[in-house]
């Protein structure tokens, strides 16, 4: 599926041999220069993690932290575009670099979905459903929210959460003392809890001209917060899966956006059919879709690199039916079994240290279409 909407960015162009500045050095970045490596491009990770995955893969890394002016000014000079692989790159780092080269997605992504409070104003400005929120910095706000939205609900801080960190669930008075800690360090969101069937999520990518696609739309599950399966394609009615493309492409458009966008939603069912209400979404390449480096003609990183190139975008159709399974933490220590199954594509990202909650790596998964006897 394909759309031209929006105002066109002013072009991009790079070739073969250019640059790509990445800002983040974790597996996403790892997997956008190996993208670009298979296109000829080079390119210079800024990362201030010694053990940074991406740096063993790239052609250059500055390993420095996000405030070194100077190295980010060095870093800035010697590519031809940037990008970010994680949304919570400081907006003054952002608009440092982009004094020196063009930042893609474009800093205003990175404002708005870094903020939690921002991101749900936003869309719900853009006229998309999202859980019930309110804006809490006080014991007093909390106890007022918690009146008007009703338990349960979640409260989540405002900036720097991600695969659960910074929330609490609020089901009954006796959470409140946890959810009392989590607001004295940060401002957060008090939002009301969505008794969701499925979670899904949509990954597209718009081009420098204006131009949408999207992934076939994937079924995500999550164990302790952490994306532990994606399938491909989700269980949806048709309306449900065109509704949660077009939601998608919408929110590409409203924010001039170029490269890989992804999407979350939860699915509730309704006695006449299904609902959509977006949870959040990611100015970057994005764990449930891993898969489509198997399992589509364009992977994401290839998509990304591709968008922000100014490129013409690949077809992100879909190969057949996908499972991608991320190894976390200990599971990692599988590897070699994983390696038995002559159908199971592995993924490491050369992480040294395994600990909980840490992604290692992933696995995929293509079956056959229905028609084959053979694996695609
Ligand atoms: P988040 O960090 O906002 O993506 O939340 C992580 C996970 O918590 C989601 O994937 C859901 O499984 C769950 N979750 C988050 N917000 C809600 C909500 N409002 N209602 C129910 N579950 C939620």
């Amino acid at each position: 599926m394909s759309a031209k909407q929006g105002a066109p960015h002013s072009t991009i162009k790079l070739a073969p041999r250019d640059t790509i500045g990445i800002l983040g050095g974790g597996q996403l970045a790892r997997m956008l220069a190996l993208a670009a490596a298979s296109y000829g491009l080079k390119t210079h990770i800024y990362a201030p993690e010694e053990d940074s995955p991406a740096f063993e893969v790239s052609s250059t890394f500055t390993c420095a932290a996000y405030e070194d002016e100077l190295a980010l000014e060095r870093f800035a000079k010697s590519v031809d575009v940037i990008t970010y692989e994680f949304e919570n790159v400081p907006l003054a780092t952002a608009s440092s670099v982009s004094r020196f080269a063009p930042l893609l997605p474009e800093a205003q992504a990175l404002a708005v979905t870094q903020d939690r409070l921002f991101e749900k104003t936003r869309l719900q400005d853009l006229g998309l459903p999202v859980a019930p929120f309110l804006a809490v910095e006080t014991p007093e706000q909390l106890e007022q929210a918690l009146q008007t939205l009703k338990m349960p609900c979640i409260l989540k801080t405002r900036r720097m959460g991600y695969d659960g960190k910074g929330q609490v669930r609020v089901s009954s008075r006796e959470d409140l003392q946890a959810a009392l800690n989590l607001l004295a360090h940060a401002p957060a969101i008090l939002e009301g809890f969505i008794a969701f069937n499925r979670e899904i999520s949509v990954i597209g990518a718009r081009s420098q001209e204006g131009e949408f696609v999207a992934y076939d739309v994937c079924e995500n599950i999550h164990t302790h917060h952490i994306l532990a399966q994606t399938t491909v394609p989700a269980q949806l009615l048709e309306t449900t899966r065109q509704k949660a493309i077009d939601m998608a492409q919408s929110i590409a458009h409203s924010l001039n956006y170029v490269g890989i966008l992804a999407v979350e939603m939860f699915v509730v069912r309704t006695p006449t059919g299904e609902t959509l209400i977006i949870n959040e979404m990611a100015p970057r390449v994005h764990n449930s879709g891993h898969w489509t480096l198997e399992g589509a003609q364009t992977s994401q990183f290839e998509q990304h690199i591709r968008a922000i190139c100014g490129w013409p975008l690949g077809s992100p159709h879909l190969l057949g039916d996908v499972r991608m399974r991320n190894l976390v933490g200990d599971e990692a220590k599988t590897w070699e079994s994983c390696l038995s199954d002559p159908y199971a594509s592995l993924h490491l990202y050369g992480k040294a240290d395994i600990r909980e909650g840490r992604k290692m790596g992933h696995i995929t998964w293509v079956m056959p279409p229905k028609s084959s006897s053979k694996p695609v």
